[in-house]
């Protein structure tokens, strides 16, 4: 670490919502995660190691890529592929034993003979028109053609949730009662799959009678509930924390202007602290002159235009100086406040120390929390994407 700029992945609150999902997860019904764009951004392999540990023995991706990445470091646990994969990436499907969702993209008779069993789920469109088949005779005859061929097994059907975080439920309601049609005709059929899955993290929150089989969870399994005015989930922890250096300090007299375009003017004599982090890294430009940033604990507004690498914040009043570190969001870290320790230290030093301290920090109790749900709003997004979108040039400390 050179640039004084980390996130911290803190495990042990991965581990705590894993055991409070799980608490929440009707009896029977398994638990799969979304482990999709590099874990919400979490860093996949450290995420998955956790859960693995956690007993969750099913995980989810978009892409065959993302599907292989964790094969390269994890043989037993199950993976799903969400998104589409084609006839041609079948093969290396199966020899990876990866599961995957049948799309438009790879009709069956378009798959190649394989040598090795591939498992497959039907994809089911009960109201969110996305990907999957609409109809119940189209699901039948597909499940009929998988069961046709020695190199398919049908394991799963899912469908996905458009509105399982509304305040009003009936949309959800709506499409599970499509997905019961579906299940019902399959069922006759004599093909129903062992695991049929709707559920997100708003329909594990909401309803047990959405849990099915099987539930998929993401954004909850990193800290946060899909919408907390719907349903508040206090209980969850955020799993990841930005953190930034103090580049400078300086004072700033009325009239002056800070940021590109001059968005921003003094009008009292300011105290301005540059803080490294920049949309480039994933903050959200939209959080010109509306973001906030934990200083020693206090929360400071962001002023004037995100930078591509730079912020500035006003910190007027507070002991800030250059080398201090404060949140971009996620918990308070009171150890990593002070001065100098970042230029003290070599590079490879400032890992464990970020590790120890931390980790000290959470020991001590109550923390203040820079939530991504208020970050999110003002920058008229979602949690999820701001997670995402942190940058792989941020180093990620596992804690
Ligand atoms: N299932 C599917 C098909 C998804 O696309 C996603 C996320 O986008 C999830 C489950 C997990 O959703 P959430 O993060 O809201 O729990």
């Amino acid at each position: 670490m050179y640039r004084p700029l980390f996130a911290v992945i803190d495990l042990a609150h991965l581990s705590h919502n894993i055991r409070y999902l799980k608490s929440r997860l009707r009896p029977g019904a398994s638990l799969m995660v979304a482990v999709k764009a590099d874990a919400y951004g979490h860093g996949v392999r450290a995420v998955v190691g956790r859960l693995v540990r956690e007993g969750v023995h099913h995980v989810a991706v978009a892409s065959l890529e993302e599907a292989l990445e964790i094969r390269a470091f994890h043989r037993g646990v199950n993976i799903l592929v969400l998104g589409a994969v084609t006839p041609d990436a079948c093969m290396k499907a199966a020899e990876a034993e990866v599961e995957i969702a049948l799309t438009d993209l790879s009709p069956i008779d378009e798959i190649p003979r394989l040598p090795k069993r591939l498992r497959v789920h039907l994809p089911l469109d009960t109201g969110m028109n996305r990907l999957g088949v609409k109809r119940t005779d189209e699901a039948v005859a597909l499940a009929r053609a998988i069961a046709k061929r020695e190199d398919l097994e049908l394991v799963g059907a899912g469908t996905h949730l458009a509105a399982a975080d509304a305040e009003d439920p009936a949309h959800a309601a709506g499409q599970m009662e499509r997905l019961g049609a579906f299940v019902r005709a399959l069922e006759q059929a004599g093909l129903r799959p062992p695991r049929i899955h709707a559920g997100n993290s708003a329909a594990l929150l909401r309803n047990p009678a959405w849990h099915l089989d099987m539930v998929r969870v993401g954004i909850a399994a990193y800290g946060y509930s899909p919408d907390p005015s719907v349903l508040p989930a206090p209980s969850l922890r955020p799993v990841m924390s930005l953190y930034a250096g103090v580049l400078r300090v300086a004072q700033a007299q009325p009239g002056e202007t800070v940021g590109y375009g001059a968005t921003f003017t003094v009008t009292r004599p300011m105290t301005i602290a540059t803080v490294a982090g920049g949309y480039a890294d994933g903050y959200p430009r939209h959080l010109s002159n509306e973001g906030e940033v934990l200083v020693r604990g206090e929360f400071r507004p962001v002023i004037g235009r995100v930078c591509m690498d730079q912020l500035m914040v006003d910190v007027t009043g507070l002991d800030v100086a250059t080398g201090d570190v404060v949140a971009l969001f996620g918990y308070d870290a009171p150890a990593l406040w002070r001065a100098g320790w970042w230029s003290r230290l070599r590079p490879e030093e400032r890992v464990a120390r970020v590790q120890e301290t931390y980790r000290m920090a959470s020991n001590l109790g109550e923390r203040r929390v820079l939530s991504l749900h208020r970050l999110a709003e003002r920058a008229q997004t979602i949690p999820y994407e701001i997670l995402c979108r942190v940058h792989r040039r941020v180093p990620r400390v596992v804690c």
